[in-house]
């Protein structure tokens, strides 16, 4: 009997009544092992609105009692550490350590959401002008919104509900449909922490489901992570549409080798940054940028990568995990193909990929150009697999201006043992998360995850101080306390004391 994904409504779970189901597959096998409704658009609307009506008493319960909400659920999470780590690897082939790591990145977040009342002070000036202050409060907007991808499906929902709703705001999630399982589990633990009914809900579906959040004029905010072309739609709609959206979309992340780098680190660290996760990371390396006499290291990278061997996600020697879908193989060995059509010299061959007992997996091997150039397609696009191709740069000045010409800005690295190269790098690269002798930059929560130019649309960023700010309002009050000093008639001038 194969799963039917439920919806969470109103703080109850629930069958959808509609008729279009899709598919969710394992994609180290691609049996199918659950069945997602495409919500109705009347479910969608029983989803907001109960998040709405919830939204009037869930914001005037004390802060206190919202973060202590979230130390339950940080408890409960922590409790279930693996169980969700199983069921995430089981929807998306990440392997368990990974997985593991997904989900504790998220329970980070929760964490951070659990301090939310320092996080929401305000700030008060006495004596703006004779016995009046200024103080501000900040405040929850309303119905939040979040459409999450497949490739983190535990740390990208918690890099939003958690802060929203402790923030007093009300939520509305709208998970992967290739991966919506780890997005339901999370929703019913929430509940089990306490969370009160209606304060999160979770709705299924693809671009019609998606349609209708962000036209729906009881959303305030949405918050997106997923591909180029989707971002750049999600903020041009929502926006349009007069709501506050945040975008998260690809990337192509370079990492800069300086000749005098530790060799082995070099290696050890693109390897993993590279093909960790099959690629599937938006902040994964997939251009390596060999600044002068660096490129002769190329063989002993090669070595390096061949050594991968993707397997099943409970696999103790599997590097990394199949790719999310055929399609998602398909379009990665297009892009293989492109490569050597282009003239790129490719080392290291995983087009070919076959693991035991897995025949029908959407197996990709490590895969390492070089002599790729800027105009390649492999490139320009964001491969989202296990590919690495490295370009050459005379000088460090060449390699930033390769790297501020690419149009994506999400992360970007450099290993050197030069304080001064790695300080020249820091201050002219037009990236918003930068690694030195660190491979895969994402700050924890205290930070925010600052992508930049084409990775990312919208101003304010993913948790940390700016998502409480994205998630709120900020109110601004003047205030005078009538004594016996009162001012005699109107006044019918600005104050210039
Ligand atoms: P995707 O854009 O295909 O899907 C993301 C979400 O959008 C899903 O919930 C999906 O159901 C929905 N969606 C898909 N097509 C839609 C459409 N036409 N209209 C409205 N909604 C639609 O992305 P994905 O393949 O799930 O995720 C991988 C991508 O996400 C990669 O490009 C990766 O770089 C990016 N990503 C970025 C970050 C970041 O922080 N910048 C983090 C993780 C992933």
């Amino acid at each position: 009997m194969i799963e039917k994904v439920p919806l969470f409504i109103e703080g109850k779970f629930c069958q959808s009544q509609s008729d279009e189901w899709v598919d969710v597959t394992n994609p180290a096998t691609n049996e199918v092992i659950a069945h997602l409704p495409c919500a109705l658009i009347s479910e969608i609307d029983q989803a907001i609105a109960s998040a709405k009506a919830t939204f009037e008493k869930w914001k005037t319960v004390p802060v206190p009692e919202r973060a202590r909400l979230m130390l339950s659920y940080q408890q409960l999470l922590k409790a279930h550490h693996d169980e969700l780590a199983c069921l995430l690897s089981s929807e998306t082939g990440k392997i368990l350590a990974d997985a593991k790591g997904d989900v504790w990145r998220g329970i980070e977040v929760v964490e951070q959401a659990a301090n939310i009342a320092s996080l929401m002070m305000g700030e008060t000036t006495e004596n703006v002008a004779t016995n009046i202050d200024t103080y501000s409060l900040i405040q929850p907007l309303g119905v939040c919104s979040g459409i999450t991808p497949f490739n983190f499906p535990a740390m990208i929902p918690l890099w939003m509900f958690p802060l929203a709703i402790a923030a007093g705001n009300t939520f509305v999630l709208k998970p992967s449909d290739q991966v919506p399982l780890t997005s339901v589990r999370l929703a019913e633990l929430f509940e089990q922490a306490g969370a009160p009914p209606g304060v999160l809900q979770v709705v299924h579906g693809r671009k019609a489901q998606v349609d209708h959040l962000l036209e729906h004029p009881d959303i305030r905010t949405v918050s997106f992570v997923g591909s180029v072309p989707v971002a750049r739609y999600i903020y041009q709609t929502g926006t349009h549409n007069l709501k506050r959206v945040q975008a998260f979309a690809g990337a192509k992340n370079h990492l800069v080798v300086m000749p005098d780098a530790n060799k082995e680190q070099v290696i050890n660290n693109l390897v993993g940054a590279s093909v960790g996760a099959a690629g599937q990371r938006c902040m994964a390396i997939s251009v390596a940028v060999f600044v002068d006499g660096a490129k002769a290291w190329i063989p002993e990278l090669k070595e390096a990568m061949a050594a991968m061997k993707p397997g099943g996600w409970d696999e103790e020697d599997a590097a990394y995990g199949p790719l999310i879908s055929a399609e998602a193989k398909t379009r990665v060995l297009r892009l293989i193909q492109e490569g050597k059509a282009q003239g790129a010299v490719c080392e290291l061959d995983g087009s070919e990929c076959t693991v035991k007992d897995y025949p029908n997996g959407n197996w990709v091997g490590p895969t390492l150009f070089s002599g790729v150039t800027p105009e390649m397609s492999i490139y320009r696009e964001e491969i989202f697999g296990p590919v690495l191709v490295c370009v050459e740069a005379g000088s460090l000045e060449e390699a930033i201006a390769l790297i501020n010409n690419n149009p994506y800005g999400n992360g970007t690295s450099i290993f050197t043992a030069n304080g001064a190269a790695a300080r020249k790098f820091q201050h002219e690269i037009q990236v918003g998360q930068v690694g030195i002798n660190v491979p895969i930059p994402v700050p924890l929560p205290f930070f925010s995850f600052t992508g930049w130019r084409g990775s990312f649309y919208g101003d304010l960023h993913a948790y940390g101080k700016q998502a409480v700010r994205f998630y709120t309002e900020t109110k601004t009050v003047t205030a005078r306390w009538f004594d016996d000093d009162i001012p005699k008639g109107p006044n019918l001038t600005i104050n210039m004391d």
